[in-house]
């Protein structure tokens, strides 16, 4: 008998459904962990598991106690010391709208998979194109990320740049060979899914080209211009600029504007990467800062980091959704064109993705339910945090602070209280100690070739003394491994 094994008409499946959902989420609440993770290294994780598939069926019970042992091991992301990554604490409107996501299991690749959420789909890529200043003629698909975001943006400009230059289609007949000369330019600190993309798309890590950034991690416009013009005298040929609005380690935002003209000037396909930054567009404080945005061909954007969205959730928008064009596939079983010429919506043409999530519908829920004015002051708070974080570390001897924080990232150093020890190990070593521990989880990143720790503010709940607790944790802890390290000499 399967029938309480789904949710179909029979009563007791209904029960079952209802039974477990209030259940779990009871469990989940009485057995989040109350520190940040509890320590235990990838043997010690593997221990708690067997890879047999058992044959006895479990109880409501069992199958709770087997999610314990996910809720006891994983990571706290609502811990005020889990501040290592761009990896947020959820919604609640969102978590109730994942459920929702995921029982009625809709498929975004063809109408009727999914009727109302493409529709809605539809409409918050209106809004957001709108909400970035494109217009009417633009378009955009949910993302898993902004991996995704972004080889969709390069893959469309690649395409785009060898239509228009050898009149070829990537699409039908391959890459023509003068396509190694192909070039793309971003920052120092742009995100590495550019060259990932790149290389995955064909063109080689040759292809990308980095452009000195200022004291603040922002890209040198004159040194654009010079790469740029460097690379013509090559006869290379710049075919796309990727400027980054919140770069991951330090939120720096390239100066949007002032690329915006020189890639207009230059005729090459602007994207900008605004995954952590695009936030942004939702504070009216901090909006300003992405002025230009408006002018990009592309934009990716993750609702998963700065937005406080579950895990998957990113969008990728596009100026002119004509250039879509270049992926466009039809498959008789989803999009045949004559359902597209009686203007039925198939959203699988311009996604990489087939089978897709109703993510959207978790955003809609959590705009509505928040509203532009709390985001803003949720975004507003989370930054300011990183700028007291910034400060209490100033105002410590035992460390350095590497920049000033332009989003929600502080990326620092522990400074040694023995100057003969490597602050090298010792910084690389003291995040890696803190994990074990399971009394914090912070970032660790390197600048200039120096190791150096960081910590990545997502959460506004967060207050002064707990980032003071924290730095408080990280100073003992810094004091134990120097004990140790000379203790070893
Ligand atoms: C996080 C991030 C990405 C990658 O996005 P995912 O959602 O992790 O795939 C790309 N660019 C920047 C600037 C990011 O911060």
């Amino acid at each position: 008998m399967f029938e309480s094994e789904f949710l179909t008409s029979a009563p007791e499946s209904k029960e079952r459904y209802i039974e477990l959902l209030s259940k779990v989420v009871e469990l989940i609440v009485s057995n989040l962990p109350d520190r940040p993770y509890c320590g235990k290294n990838q043997d010690e994780l593997a221990s708690l598991l067997t890879s047999d598939l058992p044959l006895g069926s479990d109880s409501t019970e069992q199958i709770l106690d087997r999610l314990q042992l996910a809720i006891s091991h994983s990571i706290n992301v609502n811990h005020p010391s889990t501040i290592a990554h761009l990896h947020c604490p959820p919604l609640l409107a969102s978590l109730a709208a994942e459920i929702v996501i995921s029982t009625l299991n809709q498929s975004m690749d063809s109408f009727d998979q999914a009727p109302f959420a493409t529709v809605l789909e539809q409409e918050l890529i209106t809004w957001l194109c709108c909400e970035v200043g494109f217009s009417e003629n633009s378009g955009g698909t949910l993302t898993a990320g902004g991996t995704q975001s972004n080889y969709q943006a390069l893959l469309l400009a690649r395409d785009r740049f060898v239509e228009s230059q050898w009149h070829c289609s990537v699409q039908k007949s391959g890459m023509p060979p003068q396509a190694s000369h192909m070039r793309v330019l971003c920052s120092e600190v742009a995100h590495f899914t550019i060259e990932k993309s790149m290389a995955q798309l064909g063109l080689g890590l040759q292809s990308v080209v980095r452009v000195k950034t200022d004291e603040l991690f922002r890209m040198n416009p004159v040194d654009l211009r010079q790469a740029l013009e460097s690379l013509r005298n090559q006869e290379l040929m710049p075919f796309a600029i990727v400027a980054t609005a919140g770069s991951t380690d330090f939120g720096s935002i390239d100066p949007l504007m002032e690329i915006a003209q020189i890639a207009q000037s230059d005729g090459v396909w602007l994207h900008i990467d605004a995954a952590y930054g695009g936030a942004l567009l939702f504070s009216t404080a901090q909006r300003p800062k992405l002025k230009g945005i408006e002018v990009a061909d592309s934009v990716s954007l993750d609702f998963h980091k700065l937005l406080w969205q579950p895990i998957p959730c990113g969008v990728f928008l596009l100026r002119n959704r004509n250039y879509f064009e270049s992926m466009r596939f039809h498959a008789e079983y989803l999009n045949p064109e004559n359902s597209e010429q009686k203007g039925i919506p198939n959203l699988v043409t311009n996604s990489l993705l087939t089978t897709r999530r109703f993510d959207a519908l978790k955003v809609w829920t959590a705009l509505h339910a928040l509203g532009q004015n709390k985001l803003g002051s949720m975004i507003d708070r989370t930054l300011y945090l990183a700028k007291q974080a910034a400060d209490l570390l100033r105002m410590s001897p035992r460390f350095q602070l590497e920049h000033e924080p332009e989003m929600g990232t502080v990326v620092f150093r522990y400074r040694p209280e023995d100057d003969s020890l490597d602050p090298n190990e010792l910084n690389r070593e003291l995040s890696q100690l803190l994990f074990r521990a399971g009394v914090a989880v912070i970032g660790h990143t390197e600048v200039h070739g120096r190791q150096a720790l960081k910590f990545t503010c997502m959460n506004p709940t967060i207050r002064a003394n707990d980032l003071e607790a924290l730095i408080g944790t990280i100073m003992d802890f810094g004091r134990q491994l120097e004990r140790s390290k000379r203790h070893q000499l």
